[in-house]
C-alpha cells in the first residue's frame, strides 16, 4: 500500500525538509548518494609518468576516468577510444519517455568534459588483444597500451526479441526507454496515445543484469500515474511481465512493488520473458514455464535483454564461464578491486563489467574512484587498497512528484544516504533529486570532481 499522500506535505514540512536536505548535501552525505557513496580521491600530487594508458568507451565512466588519470598522473600518454561525439545523460531518458522532460535536457557532447590532454581516437575498438596488450580499432588501427580500462557500456540486444528493432519505437503502440533521447520521445507519444485511448499494456523487462533495473517499473508507474490524473485509468489494462518471480533485487523494495503494483491495479505476469513481438498484428510472444504464449497489446514497452558489446563479448576479456558469461559475456573483473581477475594491467568500470551488482550512474561514481585508485598503485607497483562495495541507487519514481530512494550494496542491505527519510517510504526528496540535482551532479562526476 501507497503511504504517499501529497496534501500531507504542508508547506512548512516541505521547507523544513529542504532545508534539512540542503544540509545534509553540504555536510557530504547527500553528495554520496547523488555522487555513487564513495568519496575516494585520487592522489593530491600528480604522479610523473611515462605510462600509455588506453580507455575504451567515453561514456559516463570513461569520461569520468579520463578526467582523474590526467589530473593524478603527469607525463601519461592516455587515449581514449569512442567514436561517439554526444554525450548522453541516460538517467534523463525516463524523464524524457513519460513527456517531463525535452530530449535536448539529455543531450551533451563529450569534447566539453574531456581533458585536453589526452588523446581521443574517434573509431571503436573491434578486437581487444590483451596478450599483447593491444587493441585493433574499426577503422584497422592498433593501439598498444601499458594499462587499459574498459568502460564499453552494454549493449541493448534487440536481437533477442524476434521482430523488434529500434526503428520501431515510436510505431504501433511500441515503446523502450533504452534507446536514444528521440527514441524516448517517440516512446512518450506512444504512452501519450495510449493513456488517451485505453486497452491493454504490456510492460516488460529483459532477464539478467540490465542497466537501471528500476527504469522499466518507473516507466509503468509513471504510465499509471498520468492515466490516473487524466482520469482515464478505468480504460487502461496494465499488465506487468517479469521474466522471473522478482520485481527488484533488493528485497525490501520487492516487497514494496509486489504490494504496491496490485495495489495500483497493475497486473503481473510472473516468468514472462518477451521473446518477440508481430508489430502489424500487435501480438507479443513471451516464454513461460506453460510454453510460448502470444497476448495482443495496445501499448508495449519492450525492453531486450543487454549484454557486453560484440567487441567485448568475443574477447579474452569476457568472462569465459559461469554466471556473468551466461548472462552477457560481462568483463571479468574482480568485485572489490575492478582489476581484471586474468590480466593485472586491465581495469573495468560500469555497464560492463560482470559484478553482482552495479550497472547505474551511481555506481559508476563509486567504481570508477576504485579502479583509478587501484591502476595507479598498480602502476607504482604498490598494493592496491581501493574497494567497491557494490554501492547502487534508484531514485524509484513511483509517480510525478514522488519516489523512494533505493540505495544497497552487495549484501543487498539497504544504505540510506538520508538519516531523516523513511527508506522505505513514498517521499518528495527522492522526485527532486531525479528532475533538479542528478543532471548537475553526474557532470561534477565525469569532470571527475566527486
Ligand atoms: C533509461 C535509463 C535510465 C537510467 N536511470 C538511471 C538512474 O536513475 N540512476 C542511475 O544511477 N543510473 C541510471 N541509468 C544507468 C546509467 O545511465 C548507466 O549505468 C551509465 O550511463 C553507464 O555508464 P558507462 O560509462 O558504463 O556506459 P555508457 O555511458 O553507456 O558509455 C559507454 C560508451 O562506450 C562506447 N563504446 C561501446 N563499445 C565500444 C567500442 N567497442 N569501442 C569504443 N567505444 C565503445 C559507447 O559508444 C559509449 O559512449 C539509466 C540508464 C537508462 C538507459
Amino acid at each position: 500500500m501507497s503511504d504517499h499522500d501529497p496534501g500531507r506535505h504542508a508547506s512548512t514540512q516541505v521547507d523544513d525538509g529542504r532545508r534539512r536536505l540542503l544540509k545534509a548535501i553540504g555536510l557530504g552525505s547527500g553528495l554520496a548518494v547523488v555522487s555513487g557513496g564513495a568519496l575516494l580521491s585520487t592522489p593530491a600530487q600528480a604522479l610523473r609518468t611515462s605510462a600509455r594508458i588506453v580507455i575504451v568507451g567515453a561514456g559516463a565512466a570513461g569520461v569520468a576516468a579520463a578526467n582523474r588519470l590526467a589530473r593524478a598522473l603527469d607525463g601519461a600518454r592516455i587515449t581514449i577510444i569512442d567514436s561517439r561525439q554526444r554525450h548522453l545523460y541516460q538517467p534523463g531518458l525516463t524523464l524524457v519517455a513519460t513527456g517531463i522532460w525535452k530530449p535536448s535536457k539529455v543531450i551533451d557532447s563529450n569534447a566539453r568534459y574531456l581533458p585536453r590532454s589526452i588523446d581521443w581516437l574517434q573509431d571503436s575498438v573491434a578486437e581487444f588483444d590483451p596478450e599483447a596488450s593491444r587493441v585493433l580499432t574499426a577503422s584497422g588501427r592498433s593501439v598498444d597500451y601499458d594499462y587499459l580500462l574498459v568502460t564499453t557500456g552494454l549493449k541493448v540486444d534487440y536481437d533477442a526479441v524476434a521482430g523488434m528493432h529500434p526503428d520501431l519505437i515510436g510505431r504501433e503502440g511500441i515503446a523502450c526507454v533504452y534507446d536514444t533521447p528521440e527514441h524516448a520521445e517517440r516512446s512518450w507519444s506512444m504512452i501519450d496515445e495510449y493513456v488517451g485511448s485505453g486497452g491493454v499494456g504490456l510492460f516488460t523487462r529483459g532477464p539478467g543484469g540490465i542497466k537501471c533495473a528500476g527504469a522499466p517499473l518507473k516507466v509503468a508507474m509513471l504510465t499509471e500515474d498520468l492515466a490516473r490524473e487524466r482520469g482515464s485509468r478505468q480504460s487502461l489494462q496494465m499488465v506487468y511481465n517479469s521474466p522471473g518471480d522478482g520485481l527488484f533485487s533488493q528485497p525490501d523494495m520487492d516487497q514494496f512493488l509486489k504490494r504496491e503494483f496490485p495495489d495500483r491495479g497493475i497486473r503481473i505476469n510472473w516468468h514472462h520473458r518477451l521473446i518477440g513481438i508481430e508489430p502489424e498484428l500487435r501480438r507479443a510472444s513471451f516464454a513461460t514455464p506453460e510454453g510460448t504464449q502470444r497476448i495482443d497489446y495496445d501499448f508495449i514497452h519492450v525492453v531486450p535483454p543487454m549484454r557486453a558489446p560484440d567487441a567485448l563479448a568475443r574477447s579474452p576479456l569476457a568472462w569465459q564461464d559461469g554466471p556473468f558469461a551466461a548472462d552477457g559475456d560481462w568483463l571479468e573483473v574482480d568485485q572489490f578491486s575492478m582489476q581484471h581477475r586474468r590480466y593485472p594491467n586491465v581495469f573495468g568500470a560500469g555497464d560492463c563489467v560482470g559484478t553482482p551488482i552495479g550497472k547505474t550512474a551511481a555506481s559508476v561514481k563509486a567504481q570508477v574512484p576504485v579502479a583509478v585508485n587501484n591502476l595507479i598503485d598498480a602502476l607504482r607497483d604498490r598494493e592496491m587498497k581501493a574497494s567497491y562495495n557494490g554501492y547502487t541507487s534508484c531514485p524509484l519514481i513511483t509517480g510525478r512528484g514522488r519516489g523512494i530512494l533505493v540505495e544497497f550494496d552487495y549484501a543487498l542491505n539497504m544504505v540510506p544516504s538520508f538519516p531523516f527519510i523513511n527508506p522505505y517510504r513514498e517521499h518528495w526528496v527522492p522526485w527532486v533529486m531525479k528532475d533538479r540535482m542528478l543532471l548537475p551532479a553526474y557532470n561534477a562526476m565525469l569532470r571527475g570532481r566527486i
